[in-house]
């Protein structure tokens, strides 16, 4: 990171690639000195904030580059809080690098990664998890994503962690206030109330711990593995539904070694889908050993498992017995090659409204496979494409009912940074619960708050390294 932060910034905050339009923005104390040298029109030095003005801009040798709008913010408006000028010129690369390039030659300096977002937070326009909603809004990939980076752009995080951080700054106050009577020989203060204020703290700190698994869900899609023995069509499903032949299909057991990743949306929703290696036990050569190994991870790491099963092949549903023990969070049994049953039996699987459903999930118990009936069943034939519809409704269905984020549209969704730091905090408190209980001294608990308090600011990047900033703005791309 950049030592003097006097300087004025710039480059291109739009995508590097041929469009209608890009804009390139120029950010600090000599944005508008700079912008004024490269602009030919209105004298942009004396232009009021807020103001868009037509014009030409030129290049390092004085030449006509391009026709723009520019457009004026002055301190402390703007993204950074700095004054700043936006050229939006026509989306060519080309065009980009010549403004950029005559910006430099003009005095300005190239932004690294994350700067104008980072100045934006030195400056105190946002704090630290709203700089992170920016790049959460940028990455967004489903509306929910998008709606919760909004708001945690707008503070509705910050706001909760000013009141966690409120209620243990007034305990802590009333704590060292009491210090003092303490050394007088006064018992002041009162450690009922100190435990159920303590209690009421944690309690703001777990309902946001509560929205770490949305959190991740929302950054980084929902994990869908497919597992199953070999050869009951794992591979044909994964192609049908990303819709494309990306993991080969063979009559031979084994094909799939390593673990294929294809992200696709689902009912709107992002979903990252792996196909694995068929967990068959017995004499495997050692590469496919490390393949089924890694299927148990991709197996134990997915929020939902599609555990495919050879519907007409009677022995297969012994296997199914691995369903019951799988880590995953959801596990949805799919009944393949239901084209290779009986007409009746097909038919009554593959019946809408439900029934298919149910006649699935009646086959399983039959075969005394399915004891838990918390597992859906869904019966397709990977080969004919019959019953894929309603197994992407069954999966959709499954993400939606394990997560509030996505039924609810959550406002709050904390990433891994909050979830460590909000941990470190509510050991704090915890340790300051347990202290008062065992009337520890006040100094011991104001000392417990303290961390909590310290903690907490570390979300909001009140209490924050160099270090730790630049590792979270190194995550931004140039321009943001
Ligand atoms: P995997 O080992 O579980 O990934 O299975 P594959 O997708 O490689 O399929 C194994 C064999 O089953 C191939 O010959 C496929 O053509 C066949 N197969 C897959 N799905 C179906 C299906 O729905 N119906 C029928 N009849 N055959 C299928």
């Amino acid at each position: 990171m950049r030592i003097h932060s006097d300087e004025t910034i710039v480059a291109c905050a739009t995508a590097s690639a041929a469009a209608g339009l890009a804009v390139v923005r120029l950010c600090g104390a000599r944005a508008l000195d700079i912008a004024a040298r490269l602009f030919r029109g209105a004298d942009l030095t004396v232009s009021e904030s807020h103001r868009a003005h037509h014009g030409w801009v030129i290049d390092t040798a004085g030449e006509r580059l391009d026709e723009v709008l520019a457009l004026v913010l002055r301190a402390p408006h703007g993204y950074t809080g700095e004054d700043t000028v936006e050229f939006s010129c026509h989306g060519s690369p080309q065009v980009v690098d010549e403004l950029v390039e005559a910006a430099l030659h003009a005095g300005a300096a190239l932004a690294e990664p994350g700067e104008f977002t980072r100045r934006a937070f030195m400056n105190g326009k946002l704090d630290l998890c709203q700089a992170e909603a920016v790049a959460d809004l940028i990455d967004a990939q489903s509306r929910a994503a998008r709606r919760t980076a909004l708001e945690q752009l707008r503070g509705s995080l910050s706001e909760r962690l000013r009141t966690a951080r409120e209620d243990l700054v007034t305990l802590l106050g009333d704590i060292e206030a009491s210090i003092d009577f303490v050394e007088e020989g006064l018992e002041f203060f009162g450690r009922d109330e100190a435990l159920r204020r303590g209690e009421t703290a944690l309690a703001r700190m777990d309902a946001l711990l509560a929205t770490a698994d949305d959190g991740a869900l929302l950054r980084s899609g929902v994990h869908v593995s497919f597992a199953g023995a070999p050869n009951v069509g794992k591979s044909s499903l994964f192609n049908r539904v990303v819709r494309s032949p990306r993991s080969i299909v063979t009559e031979h057991a084994g094909t799939t070694r390593d673990v294929v990743r294809e992200t696709v949306r689902i009912g709107g929703v992002p979903m990252v889908l792996e196909d694995t290696a068929g967990l068959r036990a017995g004499r495997v050569d050692p590469v496919e050993a490390i393949g089924i190994e890694r299927s148990r991870e991709s197996h134990r790491n997915a929020d939902v498992v599609l555990y495919v099963l050879d519907a007409s092949d009677m022995q297969a549903y012994q296997r199914v017995q691995e369903l019951q023990s799988t880590e995953a969070r959801s596990v949805v049994a799919v009944l393949n090659k239901c084209d290779l049953l009986p007409n009746d039996e097909r038919d009554a699987m593959l019946a809408s409204n439900g029934a298919g459903a149910q006649a699935a999930a009646r086959l399983l118990e039959q075969r005394g496979v399915l004891r838990e009936a918390s597992v859906k069943a869904v019966a397709v034939s990977a080969q004919t494409g019959a019953g894929l519809e309603t197994l992407l409704d069954a999966l959709v269905q499954t993400v939606k009912e394990r997560r509030l984020a996505l039924q609810n549209d959550a406002l709050v969704a904390i990433n891994q940074r909050h979830l460590e730091a909000l941990v470190r905090a509510r050991e704090a408190v915890t340790a300051f619960q347990s202290n008062v209980r065992a009337e520890e001294p006040p100094e011991i608990l104001a000392a417990d708050l303290r961390d909590a308090v310290m903690a907490l600011d570390e979300i909001s990047g009140k209490q924050i390294t160099e270090e730790i900033l630049d590792v979270i703005f190194s995550r931004f791309c140039i321009g943001k």
